[in-house]
C-alpha cells in the first residue's frame, strides 16, 4: 500500500504529529516509523519532565508561541487523558547583585510572552516557596510552571493514533528515502515502504535522516549530554518544586536545577557536556565516526574555539561530583555530596550552524513532499502538541491537502 504520510521518529514531536495530522484528516493513512523497540526512548524519554511557561523565549519566536499554546494543550491533554503532571510552580533565583538586571529582563521577556501570574520576589518570599534556597537576592515566581510524564503522554498519543486507525511501527530505523519517482520509497533496517509524504522528526538524527532524502541542511546537529543526579530519600525535603538558577545567556541551556518528578523523587541537573556518540548516555561513551564528523564541522570548531574553557568546566564538573554539588549549592547551600546520587542521563541535540553559532529556534525545510524537523530543542517537549499544530499548517500549505 501507499501511505499518505511516513512520519520518521517516535519522540514527542513525531507522535504529535501524527496525532495532529489523524484528527484533522481522519481519512489519511499515517505510518509512524520508530527505530527503537518504544516511544520515546530518547531526548524525551531522559529529559527533565518539565512542562516551561515559555519565560524565556525570544518573543514572537516559535518557541515562546508554540511553549505558551503547546504548555496549555499539554496541560488540556493529560487532565483529559489522566496522565500524571502537576503544576507545583518554579521559582528562578538570582545569587548575585549582577545578575539582577538580566533577571529583570527574563521577567520583562516573560510579560511580552504572556505568562500567566509570573512575579518578582524579594529573598524573603523566595524562602517562603523554597525554605532551603537562603543566599538569593531577588527570585522570580513562575506559578504556572510544572511537570509532567513525557513518556505517559507519548505512549497516550500513541494509542490515540492507532485508535483512529493509523500505525505506529517500532524497530524500523529508516536509511533511505528516495524521493526520485512521484511517490517516496522509504527503506528502513528491515523494510521497505511507499509514502505520498514524508516528515522527518529524528531528533538527534534528523540532519542525517534528511541527507538520506538529498536534503543538505546548513546545519549539523551536535550532541550535549546532560547528566543528572538524584536526592536520596532523607534529602528530598530541601526541594518543594522546581528551583532554577540564571541561565548563562552564551547557551540555550538552562543551568542546573532542582526538579521535583511526577514520581515524587527530586533530580539535580542536567549540566552541559558534549558528547562522543548522538545516543551516548554514558561518560566514555564513544562513536569514531560521529566524533570525526562533529570534529570535521567548522560550527563545532568555531563553537570550541570561543566556549573551550566553559566547555572543560563542564567536563570537570562531570567528573568531579563535588564540582558538581558546588554548582547546586549556589541554590540551596545546606546541600552536601553525601545527599546525590547518581540518575540517568539525557543527551540534547543542539543544531549548529558553520559560523558556530547555536540556532535557537524551531527549524524546518520543506521540499515539494517532505517537512524536516531539524531543530527541536527545549522546550520541544512542552510545545509538542502546538509543534503538530505548526507542521499540520505547513503541510497543509505545502501539499494542499
Ligand atoms: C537532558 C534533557 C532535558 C530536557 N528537559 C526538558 C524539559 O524539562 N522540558 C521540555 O519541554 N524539554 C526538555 N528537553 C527537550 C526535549 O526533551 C526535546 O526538545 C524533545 O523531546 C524533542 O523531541 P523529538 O521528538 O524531536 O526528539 P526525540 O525524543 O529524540 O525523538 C526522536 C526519535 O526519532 C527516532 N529516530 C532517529 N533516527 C531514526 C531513524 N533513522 N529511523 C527511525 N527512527 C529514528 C529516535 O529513536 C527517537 O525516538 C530536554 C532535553 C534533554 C536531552
Amino acid at each position: 500500500m501507499t501511505y499518505d504520510f511516513i512520519i520518521v521518529g517516535a519522540g514527542i514531536v513525531g507522535l504529535s504529529t501524527a496525532y495532529k495530522l489523524s484528527e484533522s484528516f481522519p481519512d489519511l493513512d499515517i505510518l509512524v516509523l520508530e527505530k527503537e523497540d518504544e516511544v520515546a526512548a530518547h531526548q524525551t524519554g531522559n529529559n527533565s519532565g518539565v512542562i516551561h511557561s515559555g519565560i524565556y523565549y525570544e518573543p514572537n519566536s516559535y518557541r515562546a508561541k508554540n511553549c505558551v499554546e503547546g504548555r496549555h494543550q499539554l496541560v488540556d491533554f493529560c487532565r483529559q487523558y489522566d496522565v500524571d503532571h502537576e503544576i507545583c510552580g518554579k521559582v528562578i533565583v538570582a545569587t548575585e547583585e549582577d545578575d539582577i538586571p538580566r533577571l529583570d529582563n527574563i521577567f520583562e521577556t516573560g510579560k511580552i510572552n504572556d505568562i500567566e501570574g509570573i512575579k518578582k520576589i524579594s529573598p524573603q518570599e523566595v524562602t517562603e516557596i523554597e525554605p532551603y534556597v537562603t543566599n538569593s537576592v531577588k527570585g522570580i515566581h513562575v506559578p504556572c510552571s510544572g511537570i509532567v510524564d513525557y513518556v505517559g503522554v507519548c505512549k497516550k498519543l500513541r494509542s490515540l493514533i492507532e485508535e483512529k486507525g493509523n500505525a505506529v511501527t517500532c524497530g524500523q530505523e529508516v536509511k533511505k528515502i528516495d524521493n526520485s519517482q512521484k511517490d517516496l520509497s522509504v527503506t528502513t533496517d528491515k523494510s521497505s515502504f511507499s509514502s505520498r509524504y514524508l516528515i522527518n522528526c529524528a531528533g538527534l538524527y534528523s540532519d542525517h535522516v534528511a541527507e538520506t532524502a538529498g536534503v543538505f541542511p546548513d546545519i549539523q546537529i551536535v550532541p550535549f549530554r546532560g547528566e543528572y543526579f538524584e536526592l536520596k530519600p532523607e534529602a528530598e525535603h530541601f526541594v518543594n518544586g522546581l528551583i532554577y538558577p540564571m541561565p548563562n545567556p552564551a547557551f540555550p541551556f538552562l543551568g542546573v536545577h532542582f526538579t521535583k518528578m511526577v514520581s515524587g523523587a527530586i533530580e539535580c541537573g542536567p549540566n552541559a557536556v558534549f558528547a562522543f556518540e548522538r545516543e551516548g548516555y554514558e561518560k566514555l561513551s564513544f562513536n569514531l565516526n560521529e566524533t570525526i564528523e562533529t570534529l570535521n564541522f567548522p560550527g563545532f570548531q568555531k563553537l570550541a574555539q570561543e566556549h573551550w574553557k566553559m566547555g572543560l568546566d563542564e567536563w570537570y564538573r562531570s567528573f568531579s561530583k563535588k564540582a558538581f554539588v558546588k554548582g547546586l549549592q549556589d541554590l540551596i547551600p545546606a546541600i552536601r555530596p553525601k545527599h546525590l546520587k547518581k540518575s540517568p542521563s539525557g543527551v540534547r541535540a543542539m543544531a549548529l550552524k558553520p559560523n558556530g553559532e547555536i540556532l535557537d529556534d524551531f527549524h524546518y525545510e520543506t521540499t515539494k513532499n517532505e517537512i524536516h524537523v531539524l531543530n527541536a530543542p527545549s522546550p520541544a517537549a512542552t510545545a509538542g502538541l502546538a509543534i503538530g499544530d505548526e507542521i499540520l499548517e505547513r503541510a497543509e500549505q505545502a501539499f494542499a491537502l
